[in-house]
């Protein structure tokens, strides 16, 4: 063995307790870090050593050289895009899920899969799918999107009397992709899956609202001589609008299209019984994307996908060969993804779930809108921003007031960013420039909240 790997493998008590000491550091100062930081890089690497420094020499380098660049996101003050953080069970989860270093893919060598089932038995219980919705972990909401997706795809093929995993998709003819305010990385699965961003059919919105017009839907589909598939949102990024799920579910009795649900973030106002409302219908989806390493505050990388239709996923995902055994009646998970290998991600996702309950994400969900709704009330009340839309879950959308200009917002928020108190990110809303602030941290107190529009007013002058 070689020499470093050597002297390590003798010494990895010790080095543990290096990390957790490096991992202490970086969580006790976390609220006092700069929520985001513009990295200062050079494009010189130092030459891969040829004998290597051994395990505690390099962590020591990593720290010097790259610890102060980290950003703050795990914190409580970063608002930008729609960042979770990890609660202390999920990191104890993943700690150890590389620790143990399982592959759960099969199901005759380890206790691993069945820990991965539960935990979608209890994400299915908070979000309060039926037991029929099939689950599954991917790494983040755009594969979860994409596996969705891809199922889509092969029930078209069906309808239209093609086998697109076996036979690709030669024959079949372009189908109505219908949406409203699609996320782009449902734009990115469907370049992913063959059928190109450009695909989709938009649907009209409501008046000053991000969510589809059921009635314009209805006329679309009304036109349409054969099936379609159908992509809602259960929660916008600029706004959190949410499509009229239980519209659309009456609309499905009606007209023959498959129904793909992208609750990516929004899928955690079931949490709450203030909040659950807005999903309304979502029993009638076909396809589910729900993000864990949002608002589940797991780490990178985690999301789930849940499907009606498991034979379609495994239709797409099967990964069939000697070696790996007969797919049987409970194909294992090597089938149901993009990936065949994968990690232990379940395991963070279950312990926070027993940790903290439903109760626990009940107050975060509430916690975290209560915040949106507050720094919502800040910004209608003064002549510096403006809100552009009403706070309707976790995300404020506004700008600053009298400016039309996306550079003027951009020097704004690098403004912002370089102070470190907060951190937020820039869209465009209704074609104009705007300023996003997402809540979905933990950690975050009203005490925070104030220190961000304390930022924001200060910066802003
Ligand atoms: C964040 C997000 C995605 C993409 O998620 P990743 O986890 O970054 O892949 C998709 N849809 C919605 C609505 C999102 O908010």
């Amino acid at each position: 063995m070689n020499e470093q790997l050597k002297k390590d493998q003798g010494n990895q008590g010790d080095l543990l307790q290096t990390a957790v000491h490096a991992a202490t550091e970086f969580l006790t100062t976390l609220p006092e870090r700069k929520a985001a930081v513009f990295p200062k890089i050079g494009s010189n690497h130092p030459e891969l050593p040829e004998t290597g420094l051994g395990a505690a020499a390099a962590l020591h380098q990593f720290r010097e050289r790259f610890e102060a660049g980290l950003s703050g996101s795990a914190g409580p003050r970063y608002l930008g895009f729609v960042t979770g953080g990890t609660t202390p069970a999920a990191l104890l989860g993943d700690w150890l899920a590389a620790t143990y270093d399982q592959n759960p893919m099969a199901d005759e060598d380890s206790i691993a899969p069945h820990v991965e089932q539960e935990a979608i038995h209890w994400l299915r219980q908070l979000f309060g799918l039926p037991d029929e919705f099939a689950g599954t972990f991917v790494g983040g909401a755009t594969l979860s999107n994409f596996v969705g997706l891809a199922q889509a795809r092969e029930w078209i093929g069906q309808q239209q009397g093609v086998n697109v995993a076996e036979d690709g998709l030669w024959a079949v003819r372009p189908f109505p992709i219908l949406a409203a305010t699609p996320h782009s990385s449902s734009k990115k699965a469907l370049a992913m899956l063959g059928l190109g961003r450009q695909a989709i059919t938009p649907v009209p919105t409501l008046p000053n609202r991000e969510a589809m017009d059921i009635t314009a839907l209805a006329e679309i589909l009304a036109t349409l001589d054969q099936p379609a598939v159908v992509i809602a949102s259960g929660g916008t990024v600029n706004t959190v609008d949410f499509d009229d799920l239980q519209a659309i579910a009456e609309l499905k009795q009606k007209h023959n299209f498959w129904l793909h649900l992208d609750a990516a973030f929004g899928g955690f106002a079931a949490c709450s019984p203030q909040f659950a409302h807005l999903l309304a219908g979502q029993a009638a989806a076909d396809s589910i994307t729900i993000d864990a390493h949002k608002w589940l505050n797991v780490p990178y990388d985690s999301a789930m996908t849940f499907s009606r239709h498991p034979e379609l996923q495994l239709a797409v995902f099967q990964n069939a060969a000697v070696y790996l055994g007969d797919m049987g009646e409970h194909p294992s998970l090597v089938h149901w993804t993009p990936q065949n290998s994968r990690r232990f991600r379940a395991l963070p996702a279950w312990m926070t779930l027993l940790a903290y309950g439903r109760s626990g994400y009940c107050d975060i969900v509430e916690r975290n809108c209560a915040q949106a709704r507050w720094l919502g009330e800040q910004i209608s009340q003064s002549d510096q921003f403006e809100l552009l839309a009403p706070v309707r879950l976790n995300c404020v959308c506004f700008t600053v007031a009298n400016t039309n200009s996306l550079s003027e917002i951009q020097a704004f928020l690098a403004k912002l960013r370089d102070d470190g108190r907060t951190y937020l990110t820039q869209t465009v809303y209704q074609g104009q420039p705007a300023i996003r602030a997402a809540f979905s941290n933990w950690q975050t107190e009203q005490y925070d909240v104030e220190i961000c529009w304390q930022a924001l007013v200060e910066i802003g002058d």
